[in-house]
């Protein structure tokens, strides 16, 4: 069934107590919506300070990890690592990671695949440049970029997956895009899932949206019938304004 879900990548922000506050007042909140399922990615290295809590409603995510089981990989961090303190979800293909440290779409799948390989959840970040999107080929684009990093997952798995449609120039620029340019796209995702599987997986399949998501724009961007939450930056640092934006679910 098609979950709602909230994540707020923390990126690289936040000092050791900080993080704690932050993620003290999320746990510590008895009043969360039932129906949401609330995810965070705090920098790796404060996972196994939070791992603790793994039977609140806030869950963990990892931002990144290397796609080997181990090895001479000096300053990487495997699945299996950041599993074991306590990350159930992990993004692959955030647009800074493809644009800042080159991650390319085999790579990418190659990421898939070890996730999958863990049962750790991949959340696929999908999202098209400015140029592209003023050249009109922001749909030729983010679809290749699901052919090339998931469409070849079994039925079977690509059902477990995770897609968060993040417009590279919205991602932390304060431009969201219009309730019409996202819905557009997710329904458009949810087409080229149904061609390549079929109408019930791509029915059940999440699709969060991200891109200067804020308290003031959750709630019509979440009212669209193929959004179903929202990957948040910037505004998932303070309690208060992540906590708006999962109540707007
Ligand atoms: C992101 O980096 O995934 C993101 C959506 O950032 P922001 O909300 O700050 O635009």
């Amino acid at each position: 069934m098609r979950r709602k879900i909230v994540a707020g990548n923390w990126k690289m922000n936040l000092l050791p107590n900080e993080a704690e506050q932050l993620f003290n007042s999320l746990v510590s909140n008895k009043n969360w919506p039932t129906d949401v399922e609330i995810v965070v990615f705090p920098p790796a290295i404060y996972l196994s300070r939070f791992v603790d809590y793994k039977d609140s409603k806030i869950q963990l995510g990892v931002q990144n990890f290397f796609p080997k089981e181990n090895g001479a990989y000096t300053g990487e961090l495997s699945i299996a690592q950041i599993k074991a303190c306590g990350a159930k979800y992990a993004l692959v293909g955030h647009s800074e990671r493809r644009a800042i440290f080159g991650e390319h779409n085999e790579f990418l799948k190659e990421k898939v695949d070890a996730a999958m390989e863990h049962s750790v959840t991949p959340v696929f970040c999908c999202g098209e440049p400015l140029v592209i999107r003023e050249s009109n080929r922001e749909k030729e684009f983010v679809k290749s970029q699901l052919e090339e990093g998931i469409f070849h997952l079994s039925a079977e798995q690509i059902e477990k997956i995770i897609i968060a449609y993040e417009p590279v120039w919205a991602i932390g620029t304060g431009k969201t895009a219009s309730v019409d340019q996202a819905e557009d796209m997710h329904k458009s995702i949810r087409e080229w899932i149904a061609d390549r599987y079929n109408s019930e997986i791509a029915d059940n399949i999440s699709i969060l949206y991200g891109g200067s998501c804020s308290p003031e724009n959750a709630q019509v961007l979440f009212a669209c019938p193929n959004v179903d939450g929202g990957l948040i930056g910037g505004a998932s640092l303070k309690a208060d304004s992540f906590t708006k934006i999962i109540e707007s679910i």
